[in-house]
């Protein structure tokens, strides 16, 4: 089987800008991502970040990715139009996406969903429980049934976006609110999975089995489908002779 091949993107200003966040990921989250994917068989990680040419995400990087993991918070607004045309149409091609945490609101994922993607939260540090709730799901292949995070940032529901292909995860946390957690989308071709855990000052990229998640999604997104079909705008003659 060829490797998948990963980009996992991230905007990668907090790492730089506050030192409770440097404390936590050194070298910045898309390296605790990596690292974990990096020792993983079968796929072959690069990283990308905002600060990059082309933000990373040039022409060739795209066309050489199959799986792309994208964080971000704070500079949603600085990745320019046209690099979220560009992934867009790579998606639709098939390329899967897996969203992390406050990408719900990255432009990406508001282009990709069609809805604001807003919700709740609260910071307290408080406990979640995300439980699986579709264990026929590859994404939930080697998990329990539930995982524990002691100390989250909490998203509450309503979370505004297209009702979900598949519901993988919903959370219970300890002030009482619920959350989709982990759902998928198909979009064209693409293959797309929100992932809410997260949060750039707690150590939740080190977790096992967050990142046992991560690297189920990413197997899960990456095509497998018809390459030969395209889904575009063509005039085509008729196969049977529909005059006579
Ligand atoms: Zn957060």
């Amino acid at each position: 089987m060829p490797e998948i091949r990963v980009t996992v993107w991230n905007e990668f200003v907090h790492e730089k800008t506050k030192e409770a966040v440097k404390a936590v990921y050194p070298e910045g989250i898309h390296q605790a991502i990596a690292a974990y994917l990096s020792q993983q068989a079968g796929l072959l990680v690069r990283t990308a970040t905002l600060d990059e040419p082309e933000q990373g995400l040039g022409e060739e990087v795209l066309a050489n990715t199959d799986v792309l993991i994208w964080w971000g918070h704070a500079a949603h607004n600085e990745v320019r139009d046209e690099i979220v045309d560009r992934v867009q149409a790579r998606i639709l091609e098939g390329m899967g996406l897996i969203v992390l945490h406050s990408a719900h609101h990255s432009k990406i994922f508001k282009r990709m969903m069609g809805t604001s993607c807003n919700l709740q939260w609260r910071e307290a540090a408080e406990k979640e429980r995300l439980w699986v709730v579709d264990p026929s799901h590859p994404i939930t292949r080697g998990l329990s049934r539930y995982i524990e995070l002691p100390h989250t940032e909490m998203y509450g529901e309503p979370f505004d976006i297209p009702t979900p292909d598949k519901v993988i995860f919903i959370s219970w946390f300890q002030g009482g609110e619920v959350f989709r957690s982990g759902c998928t989308w198909t979009r064209g071709k693409g293959k797309i999975f929100y992932f809410r855990p997260g949060h750039e000052t707690f150590p939740i990229y080190y977790n096992p089995e967050i990142l046992q998640v991560i690297g189920n999604a990413v197997r899960w997104a990456a095509f497998v489908g018809n390459s030969e079909v395209d889904l575009q705008v063509v005039n085509v003659e008729p196969l049977e002779d529909i005059n006579s």
